[in-house]
């Protein structure tokens, strides 16, 4: 790595999952970081994630990416504690995908993602627990699981910090400052000012807004909206304590994420809710009678032992969603903002690509490739994507974040 740089710092926008890799990247890269968050570290999106981690996507530099990233990860032990749990991840899907199915388990394989393909009778034998009424095979990640995000941004903040960056928590960026098209200085909200040589932007939902109070017009706004996110848990019986594996049910377009030994959260992941375009001050906190009513329906239609379940808690998390459900991950020189990059739009999938993310973000800061003994290819997440036509398109219909 080089040696500590001089000069002014980079500002990196947002102390999340995404933010504090991105400064622990630069900071290990020898740059002189400032990373700022208006609250505590991860104190966004970050704490109300699922925090599943797996591989299993069709795209296949984000398959690379999740695997990379599951790798970091699971050995996080130079970085902090990453609360990472293997229990493996089952896909239960309908007849009519399995060639889309097999075809991207091929890929899959063959990067390293290990994904076993199963028929219903193996399947039934290793998950009895389930319906399988409706599901045409299932696909199992044996290495996957779930992990603590907090956790995560917290041992890479903090890394980030022994290493020498500025931590400057409870502090807002009310303006970016690029009087002649290239950025000079943040303004924090209290007035004062950090002159800087570039701006790294992981300020997820609340992008638009910071781009807004720096002088750009809404219809110049990046294409990303806020959309809230519904989570359920349950307390589960007995007989369904222990290290259980996160499943993706494809028919009903939920989720069941275990947490611990004693609890099981469902989510959903079907497309259509991300198309409701909300301001994240807009997004309600209420969960609802009648998704608290379908969320308990699909997982007992699923899991029909899950009938013994206990209501535990609920709430609501938002997504930072694009149109195609990928981030953007670019210089924002079009907006007359050169020298300002983001990394926002992760769409609900972003956490487990943070190791992945971090890296990237700090080699298109940085203007350099392979710093890290490992680079992906950036340019699939421009921000041109969308009016070029070159949208990343989801191989698994309705299904979100699969693309
Ligand atoms: C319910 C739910 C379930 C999810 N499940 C999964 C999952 O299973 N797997 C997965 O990989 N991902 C999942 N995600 C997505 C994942 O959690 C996010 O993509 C990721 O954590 C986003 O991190 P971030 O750092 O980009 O954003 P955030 O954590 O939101 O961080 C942005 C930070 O920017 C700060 N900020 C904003 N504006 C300013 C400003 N002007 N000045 C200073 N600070 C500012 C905020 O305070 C905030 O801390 C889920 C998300 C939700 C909500």
């Amino acid at each position: 790595m080089q040696g500590a740089s001089a000069g002014k710092p980079i500002v990196v926008v947002g102390a999340g999952s995404t933010g504090s890799s991105t400064a622990y990247h630069l900071a290990k890269a020898g740059q002189r970081v400032v990373l700022v968050d208006r609250g505590q570290i991860a104190n966004g999106t970050t704490s109300r994630s699922s925090a599943v981690v797996r591989t299993h996507y069709s795209n296949e530099v984000v398959a690379r990416m999740a695997l990379y990233s599951r790798d970091v990860l699971k050995d996080f032990s130079s970085v902090g504690e990453s609360g990472f749990n293997r229990t493996g991840m089952l896909i239960l899907a309908p007849p009519e995908i399995r060639e889309t199915v097999l075809g991207n388990i091929a890929m899959l394989n063959g990067i390293g993602a290990r994904n076993d393909f199963m028929e219903i009778p193996e399947a039934m034998e290793a998950f009895p627990e389930f319906n399988y009424d409706d599901i045409g095979f299932a696909v199992l990640e044996p290495e996957s699981g779930y992990a603590d995000p907090v956790g995560v941004a917290n041992s890479y903040a903090r890394s980030a910090e022994r290493q020498g960056a500025q931590l400057l928590l409870g502090t807002e960026v009310s303006r970016l400052k690029a009087p002649s098209g290239t950025v000079e200085s943040v303004e924090l909200s209290d007035g004062s000012q950090i002159e800087c040589s570039k701006v790294m932007l992981c300020t997820n939902v609340w992008t638009n807004e910071l781009l807004a109070r720096s002088g750009v017009a809404p219809d110049r706004f990046l294409p990303i909206w806020a959309v809230g996110h519904p989570m359920v848990a349950f307390n589960r019986p007995a007989s369904y304590h222990g290290n259980r594996p996160v499943v993706w049910d494809y028919p009903q377009k939920t989720y069941y994420k275990p947490e611990g030994r004693y609890l099981v959260y469902v989510g959903t992941v079907d497309s259509a809710l991300d198309q409701r375009h909300s301001d994240p001050a807009q997004v309600s906190q209420d969960v609802g009678s009648e998704t608290l009513e379908s969320f308990t329906g699909a997982l007992v239609t699923r899991m029909p032992l899950m009938a013994e379940g206990v209501l535990h808690s609920t709430y609501v998390g938002m997504y930072d969603v694009t149109p195609d459900q990928h981030p953007i991950i670019d210089e924002l020189s079009e907006l007359g903002l050169s020298g300002v990059f983001c990394c926002a739009g992760l769409s609900g999938h972003g956490f487990k690509l943070s190791p992945a993310l971090g890296l990237m973000n700090a080699e298109m800061v940085m203007g350099e490739t392979g710093i890290f003994g490992r680079t992906f290819d950036r340019s699939i997440f421009a921000l041109s994507r969308f009016k070029e036509g070159k949208e990343m398109r989801a191989k698994y219909p309705g299904m979100a974040a699969v693309a």
